[in-house]
């Protein structure tokens, strides 16, 4: 297959949005295995107490499964938590249990409460490269649909944020909040955090509607919003029931072409930074 270019240094998104079901968790799965298939590493980190990209991973998470609630509450090692994805060799999860449902509140008493999920990464991170295990390039974090200490631990975790919006109705409604949020997170706890992508989902180009939103979020967001917006398609929809991301359940869909696309879409665009960077610093 094609091979996408390697990011300089390994990129953390956090996709969040604290509206549900806007998409998050399909993004979330079938771009890590868009990157994957461009020949990446990639760890997805179920955040979501629902564990629905654990399922669509293919990934055992019945309760007891060691996961991100141990990780989080119980100061286990992120290692002994991670799984391989059944069909994809170079997709890592750390799944989520319905353990996780009480993490929000067990959180507040903790020590460290912000940073625990940040922390646990960046030590796995490093344990990887002293065992000589291949490099992870993309870490994308699927989060539930609010903006409790759970999302604020993926946000203090990375730099960037994906947020997917659906094309409908309201779509903007509420973004407002998650940007203050984002703000606050940026004064307050990681100055790194921005929104990096956004990335339109379940478009209909045939509805008005559609047209409208997505001209709208471009109008707004126009040099993070990717060209590639995501299709409603039911070859997506069905894909999580068989336990597999869209992109090995029914490979040349609209949905898994457009993922793919995506994927390399926002492999691209850090390359391109990167490079700036690069001549911007002085560097060939
Ligand atoms: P969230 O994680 O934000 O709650 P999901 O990713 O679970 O949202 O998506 C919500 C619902 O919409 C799910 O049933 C999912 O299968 C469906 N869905 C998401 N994207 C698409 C798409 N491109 N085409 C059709 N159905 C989709
Ligand atoms: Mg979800």
């Amino acid at each position: 297959g094609r091979q996408f270019e390697r990011p300089a240094t390994t990129r953390i998104l956090t996709v969040a949005n604290q509206k549900g079901g806007v998409g998050k968790t399909t993004t979330t799965v079938n771009l890590a295995a868009g990157l994957a298939q461009g020949g990446l590493n990639v760890l997805v980190i179920d955040n979501d107490p629902q564990g629905n990209a654990s399922t669509a991973l293919g990934i055992d998470h019945r309760s007891g499964t060691p996961s991100v609630y141990d990780v989080l509450v119980e100061d286990a090692d992120m290692a002994s938590t991670v799984q391989v994805c059944p069909d994809i060799p170079n997709l890592w999860c750390v799944p989520a249990t319905i353990d996780l449902s009480g993490a929000e509140i067990e959180l507040v008493s903790l020590v460290s409460r912000e940073t625990r999920l940040r922390r646990a990464l960046d030590t796995y991170l490093a344990q990887r490269v002293e065992r000589g295990e291949p490099r992870i390039d993309y870490v994308l974090v699927d989060c539930p649909p609010s903006l409790g200490l759970l999302t604020v631990n993926a946000f203090v975790t990375g730099r960037e944020v994906l947020i997917p919006i659906q094309c409908e109705y309201y779509a903007l409604e509420g973004l407002s909040q998650l940007l203050k949020t984002i703000q606050m997170i940026q004064a307050h706890l990681n100055p790194e955090l921005h929104v990096s992508t956004i990335l339109l989902t379940m478009f209909d180009g045939r509805t008005n509607l559609a047209q409208q939103v997505a001209a709208e979020v471009r109008e707004h967001f126009g040099e993070q919003t990717l060209r590639t917006a995501i299709p409603r398609s039911v070859r997506v929809s069905e894909a999580p029931s068989h336990g597999q991301t869209v992109l090995t359940y029914d490979p040349n869909s609209t949905g898994a072409l457009a993922y793919l696309e995506a994927a390399n879409e926002l492999s691209q665009r850090h390359a391109d930074r990167d490079a700036a960077a690069h001549a911007r610093d002085g560097g060939a």
